[in-house]
């Protein structure tokens, strides 16, 4: 066994609790390859399997609720989790079995990614399933990562078109039990992609980075791992956002480099 092998076999896991998405631009394989660039291991539960392009979501064929428990519970037993990441959950139902195995490992940080809908438009979670996300797994999390779209959708309003409407409704969500919002400026306008840390009782705090013009997929998925990862390695919540954002950001000037060296 190498040095490498040798420290991943003594590191925390991650769980991974996901949707497979065909074409690797999201999902499952994005959470895999980030946790990995972190140097730890994952373990898995399979919500859902995509048949997907970058274009558009073909078909969705969700796992039983009682498989995906099944898989969160027989990962939990067999290894040490650090910390658990949540992106497609699909339905009501299968949020209901999620919710009843992290009841049972409550000390377990959870970072939710609350998956919503494909960028190509089709909705992964219904309204039932916005609900059950919003009133019994929200408060189980130690942090939700919405996008403005999702944060909207999550508190019935329009877009917030500012940093102040943001903020309010991030809040909004905290007043409903959620521990920690950050709220991710990807869909913004600017120069700055900013997000936004509101945590209950404390004042919010502000991570910003370039705005890199580039369409990647998959970046609320990366985002989602590599806090979880950080988290499972022992960092603060503050400095697992900060080395998150700077993973993702270094991605996309790579993709941005690759796109412009094409031919
Ligand atoms: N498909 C799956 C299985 C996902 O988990 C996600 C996001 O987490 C998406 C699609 C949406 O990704 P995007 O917004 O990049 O299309």
């Amino acid at each position: 066994m190498g040095r490498r092998d040798r420290a991943m076999a003594m590191s925390p896991y991650v769980l991974i609790v996901a949707g497979s998405d065909s074409s690797g631009g999201a999902g499952i394989a994005r959470d895999i390859e980030t946790v990995s660039a972190f140097g730890l291991r994952s373990c898995l539960a399979l919500t859902a399997i995509t048949v997907q392009t970058h274009r558009q979501v073909e078909h969705a064929e969700l796992v039983r609720p009682e498989l995906v428990a099944g898989q969160m519970r027989a990962a939990l037993d067999t290894n040490a989790v650090g910390a658990i990441k949540i992106g497609m959950l699909g339905t009501a139902a299968i949020i209901d079995a999620v919710v009843a195995v992290l009841d049972d490992h409550q000390t377990i940080a959870v970072v939710l990614d609350p998956v919503l809908a494909a960028s190509s438009g089709r909705l992964l979670l219904d309204a039932t399933g916005r609900t059950a996300l919003k009133g019994q797994l929200l408060p189980l999390c130690r942090l939700v990562t919405p996008n403005l779209p999702e944060l909207a959708l999550l508190t019935q309003s329009e877009p917030a078109r500012n940093e102040t409407e943001a903020i309010h409704q991030a809040g909004l969500l905290v007043d409903q039990g959620a521990r920690a919002v950050l709220v991710k400026g990807g869909h913004g306008t600017g120069d700055t992609s900013t997000d936004i840390l509101v945590e209950r009782g404390r004042s919010p705090v502000s991570f910003d980075a370039p705005r890199v013009n580039a369409e990647m997929r998959g970046t609320g998925c990366m985002l989602a791992s590599a806090i979880a990862a950080n988290i499972a390695l022992g960092n603060s919540l503050e400095e697992s956002l900060r080395r998150s954002k700077t993973y993702v950001l270094d991605h996309l000037l790579e993709q941005t480099a690759s796109w412009r060296a094409r031919p």
